[in-house]
């Protein structure tokens, strides 16, 4: 059948001139793989990026590889299958395990979205339809192989991948892809040194790369550094008889910031609050951190492990977790100080609407925002200063305090990506730049070839690329 196949090449499907969409689609014209199979999200004519065709029939996609459980890495799958893709899905052990959790929810919310523009009678379908459904998250899932990480794996003819830790989130990895000779690295999304569970990202395999594809989520920015601002905003809330919420993403996020909680605790340096963490997501994402420690995964930082297998690190000793809409009501405009960590992250759905309609209005609580908030956001809105926001259809006038605190990134900046990628043994032959807003991964590219002397280019959406 080689006879038939033409040189390799890469095509971008998506994360071109967004940080959304992440597809890449690996081809010699006989053989396809796809790296990520990522939804759009974010302002409506991105999401509307989704209903498009790909170029190609999914029946034809031999395989996926997914670097991590992130929807705008994994949420496109079920809507590949069924298109038609009846392949493999290759990602590690707990990308697979998050990665269901995160396609069936998001399943579910395209259902109910789908109802209620049905009822309002607003669509551009004609009855209104879901991208997918769950019977589709689940044929998707039947699909996935999980793999080990750094095992050099045959995902289809001539192609080899190996997956590297990159710190940004359980499960997540940076891949090295042979394909008909050529090798490639995806860095997928890559994380800083800081995490306090994950190892740090690992360095890039030794050897020539053809082409280094990079994110660049924060190319055109450093972080800033770690502030106490964090437990300020606590004790200044707890002062005035308060409650803190932090609306937070179900996975990841809010783990990092349970350990952070607990460690102040333990340190004396904000009070033994009742903690309550109100997400059905973020408390089954939480249970496969937990897996991870007490099973000593390659991913789960080595003191971390030495101190806390079999036991949890994510305990304040105060730590409640509420599953049930009903729990999740009893603390409703809490009376006594506490701190409730809810999704999403933005204030867009999930329990913490219903928080922030009761404690926005009151001054004495606070809402501690701790992620990217996306323009057209509640959570945009609030860091920017509204002074009221809608809410089921009403406005809710905002007195409480509202603080964004930025240390808590798990995106490497654009310092930490150079300094990454210059740890490489041999100058690659190119590097692709996406997953940046636009300008940014422009602006990324260029540093790339001033800084590191390196061919470089930021591919525009749909663009193919020699390898
Ligand atoms: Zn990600």
């Amino acid at each position: 059948m080689s006879n038939v196949a033409g040189s390799p090449s890469i095509q971008f499907l998506g994360a071109a001139g967004t940080v959304t969409g992440s597809r890449f689609l690996l081809t010699n014209g006989h053989v396809k793989v796809m790296v990520d199979c990522g939804m759009f999200q974010g302002l409506k004519e991105l999401r509307l990026k989704n209903w498009n065709p790909l170029p190609i029939d999914p029946a034809e996609v031999d395989a996926v590889i997914l670097t991590h459980a992130h929807l705008d890495h994994c949420g496109y799958l079920p809507r590949l299958v069924k298109d038609g893709f009846r392949g493999k899905v290759h990602a590690t052990q707990f990308t697979t395990k998050l990665a269901e959790v995160i396609l069936l929810d998001s399943a579910r919310i395209q259902t109910e979205d789908a109802k209620y523009a049905a009822k309002k009678g607003f669509s551009k379908h004609n009855p209104p339809k879901a991208l997918y459904e769950e019977i589709d998250a689940s044929k998707a899932i039947k699909l996935f192989s999980p793999e080990p990480f750094k095992a050099r794996i045959e995902v289809a003819e001539e192609t080899f991948v190996t997956f590297h830790p990159s710190g940004h989130i359980l499960g997540a990895a940076f891949v090295e892809v042979e394909f008909f000779g050529k090798r490639l690295l995806f860095t997928g999304d890559l994380g800083r040194n800081q995490h306090p569970l994950l190892v740090n990202p690992e360095l890039i395999p030794a050897g020539k790369y053809d082409a280094i594809i990079t994110e660049s989520t924060y190319g055109d920015r450093e972080h800033t550094p770690e502030s106490t601002d964090f437990e300020t905003a606590i004790n200044q809330t707890v002062a005035r008889g308060g409650s803190v919420l932090i609306p937070a993403f179900a996975v990841d996020r809010t783990e990092v910031i349970l350990v952070q909680l607990r460690e102040l605790m333990e340190a004396g340096r904000i009070p033994r609050l009742p903690v309550y963490a109100d997400s059905p997501m973020a408390l089954k994402a939480l249970n496969f951190y937990r897996e991870a420690i007490n099973e000593s995964s390659p991913e789960i930082r080595p003191e971390i492990i030495a101190a806390w297998k079999n036991k949890d690190p994510f305990s304040t000793g105060t730590l409640v977790e509420l599953t049930t809409v009903d729990e999740s009501k009893t603390i409703n405009d809490p009376q006594q100080p506490c701190i409730i960590i809810s999704a999403s992250g933005m204030g867009t759905g999930g329990r913490v609407v219903h928080h922030l309609r009761n404690m926005l209005p009151k001054a004495r609580h606070s809402v501690i925002l701790v992620g990217y908030q996306a323009v057209g956001t509640r959570g945009r809105n609030l860091v920017e200063g509204a002074t009221e926001v809608k809410m089921h259809g009403e406005m809710v006038p905002v007195r409480a305090e509202i603080e964004s605190i930025q240390s808590f990134s798990v995106h490497a900046d654009g310092d930490e990506l150079i300094a990454w990628m210059s740890t490489v043994s041999e100058a690659p032959n190119q590097v692709l730049v996406v997953h940046g807003e636009a300008g940014v991964a422009e602006t990324f590219s260029d540093r790339i070839k001033s800084q590191l002397g390196w061919k470089s280019h930021a591919p525009h959406d749909g663009e193919i690329v020699r390898l």
